[in-house]
C-alpha cells in the first residue's frame, strides 16, 4: 500500500463511533465502477467484514468536506475503508464517523444471532454448530448442523425463547483479551476448525457465551421483536434459518396484520376469521362441484341435440356449423363424451377449429382438407404442411387422430381468425361454404 507512513490501527469501535484519526496511508484503485480509494487510519471506529457481520460504513469529515465510507474490509491486520474519494488533504486529520443507525441495527442482528444458537442449542440439543452466519443491517442468516427439518412447532419454540432473552431486558458483557484456555474455561463456544489467536473476546448475554469479534447491543432490549422468517435445507446435514429484528420485524408484523384486517372487512368481521375462511373454502368447493355437473349435463344435452341438425349438402356429405357456448371447463367435458372431437371452443380467445369425419364418409375426404378450406388462403398461411404431423409450434397446433372404424379428425388452434369471404369458397373438399360462418367456438360434425 502506497502512501503517508506505516503504523497500526488501532480499533475503537466497540466504544465509540466517531473518533479524530489521520490517513497512515490509502491507494487508488481503478476498476469497472471508476475509481475507488482504499485508506487505513491510525485508529478508527469502522468495524471490518468479519464473522458474519458486514462492514461499516460512515464518513470521513474535514470541516465542510465530508467523503462516504462505502464499505470497510479486513486486510491482513488493516483495516482498510473504501471511499469513491480522498479527503481534500490526506495530510491533515479528520473526523472518521460510523453511520449509527446501520451500526446498530447490524448489532441488533448479531446479539440476536448469539440468542437464537442459544435457543437452538438448547431446544434441539448440543449437536447443533454454527457452520455459517450473515449479519446485515437488516436481517440475519444462521447455518446449522442438524439431520432434520426444524418443525415449525420447533422453530416458534425457539423464536419464543430468543423474545423471553429480549424482554428479560439481558446486558452485554464483553471480556477482551482473554487467554484462549480461560474462554473456553467459561463456556465459550468457539466455530469447530476456526483459527482464534492466543487471546480472544468473550461475549456474554446471560446464558450466551460465545468467542466473538463482532459489535453488540448493550442490553437484549434493545433488539425489539425477533421473527424467523424461513427455515431450508443448505445442504445434507446443514439447515439455513433467515431471520429479521427491529424496525424490519415491526414492519413484517404491521404488514401482516394490515393484510388480516383487510381480509376481515371483506369477510364483514366475523367473530372468527379462520373458521369464516375456513366455511368460504369448503363452499366454494360444493359450488365447484356443482358446476362441473351442470356444464357435463350441457355437454350431454348438446352431444344428443347437434347430429340431428346436420344437413346434407350437394355431395350428399351431411355437414353442421354450430356456434357453441361453452368455456374450457365445458371443453374439457366434452372431451369425455361421445362427441369429443367435435365439440372445441376458443381457450384463452383463440379460436379452435374441430372437424369430425365418421367412418362412413364414403367420399374419401380429409379432416385436415376440410380445414385448410374454411380458413380459406389464411389457413393454408397459418396451417402448411409441416404443421399436419401433430406438431406443436409456437402458438399454433392441431391434433390429429384416427378416430375408432377409421374416421380422421382434425383440430387446429390459430392465433386469430379472420373469417374468409365468400370468394374463398372452399373446392378442395365437399364441404359447402363452412368459412364464412366460422368464429369462435364453432364445431364441424358431420353426423
Ligand atoms: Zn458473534
Amino acid at each position: 500500500m502506497g502512501g503517508l507512513g506505516k503504523g497500526e490501527t488501532a480499533f475503537i469501535g466497540y466504544d465509540e463511533l466517531i473518533t479524530e484519526a489521520r490517513i497512515l496511508r490509502y491507494r487508488k484503485v481503478s476498476g469497472k465502477g471508476g475509481d475507488q480509494f482504499q485508506l487505513v487510519l491510525d485508529r478508527t471506529p469502522f468495524y471490518a467484514e468479519g464473522g458474519g457481520q458486514v462492514g461499516d460504513q460512515g464518513w470521513l469529515i474535514q470541516g465542510a468536506d465530508q467523503v462516504e465510507v462505502i464499505d470497510t474490509k479486513r486486510e491482513n491486520q488493516l483495516i482498510v475503508h473504501f471511499t469513491k474519494e480522498l479527503p481534500k488533504d490526506v495530510t491533515k486529520p479528520m473526523t472518521a464517523q460510523v453511520h449509527s443507525q446501520r451500526r446498530g441495527l447490524t448489532a441488533r442482528n448479531h446479539t440476536a444471532t448469539h440468542l437464537l444458537h442459544h435457543a437452538l442449542r438448547k431446544h434441539l440439543g448440543t449437536h447443533v454448530e454454527q457452520k455459517g452466519s450473515l449479519v446485515a443491517p437488516d436481517r440475519l442468516r444462521f447455518d446449522i448442523s442438524h439431520f432434520a427439518k426444524v418443525t415449525p412447532e420447533e422453530l416458534a419454540t425457539i423464536e419464543r425463547e430468543v423474545n423471553a432473552m429480549v424482554t428479560d431486558d439481558i446486558v452485554f458483557d464483553d471480556k477482551r483479551n482473554v487467554p484462549i484456555a480461560e474462554a473456553k474455561a467459561m463456556g465459550a463456544m468457539a466455530l469447530f476448525g476456526e483459527k482464534y489467536g492466543d487471546n480472544v473476546r468473550v461475549v456474554k448475554f446471560g446464558p450466551s457465551v460465545e468467542l466473538c469479534g463482532g459489535t453488540h447491543v448493550p442490553r437484549t432490549g434493545v433488539i425489539g421483536p425477533f421473527r424467523i422468517v424461513s427455515e431450508s435445507a443448505l445442504a445434507a446435514g446443514i439447515r439455513r434459518i433467515e431471520a429479521i429484528t427491529s424496525v424490519e420485524a415491526e414492519r413484517m408484523i404491521n404488514e401482516k396484520l394490515a393484510k388480516l384486517e383487510a381480509i376481515e372487512v371483506l369477510l364483514k368481521n366475523p367473530a372468527d376469521v379462520v373458521a369464516a375462511v375456513q366455511k368460504l373454502s369448503e363452499q366454494n368447493t360444493a359450488l365447484t362441484k356443482e358446476l362441473e355437473k351442470a356444464v357435463k349435463e350441457k355437454v350431454k344435452r348438446l352431444a344428443s341435440s347437434i347430429p340431428a341438425k346436420a344437413k346434407a349438402n350437394a355431395k350428399g356429405v351431411k355437414v353442421l356449423v354450430e356456434q357453441l357456448d361453452l368455456d374450457q371447463n365445458g371443453w374439457r367435458a366434452g372431451r369425455a363424451t361421445a362427441i369429443r372431437p367435435s365439440l372445441r371452443v376458443p381457450i384463452d380467445g383463440k379460436p379452435l377449429l374441430a372437424v369430425k369425419l365418421g367412418k362412413k364418409d364414403g367420399k374419401g375426404l380429409k379432416a385436415v382438407d376440410i380445414i385448410i378450406d374454411a380458413l380459406g388462403d389464411q389457413g393454408r398461411r397459418r396451417w402448411p404442411t409441416r404443421f399436419r404431423n401433430g406438431r406443436r409450434q409456437g402458438a399454433e397446433w392441431h391434433e390429429r387422430g384416427a378416430e375408432e372404424g377409421g374416421g380422421n379428425s382434425e383440430l387446429i388452434r390459430c392465433r386469430s381468425l379472420v373469417q374468409a369471404s365468400d370468394s374463398s369458397v372452399p373446392s378442395r373438399s365437399a364441404v359447402s361454404q363452412p368459412s364464412a360462418r366460422l368464429a369462435e367456438g364453432t364445431a364441424l360434425l358431420n353426423a
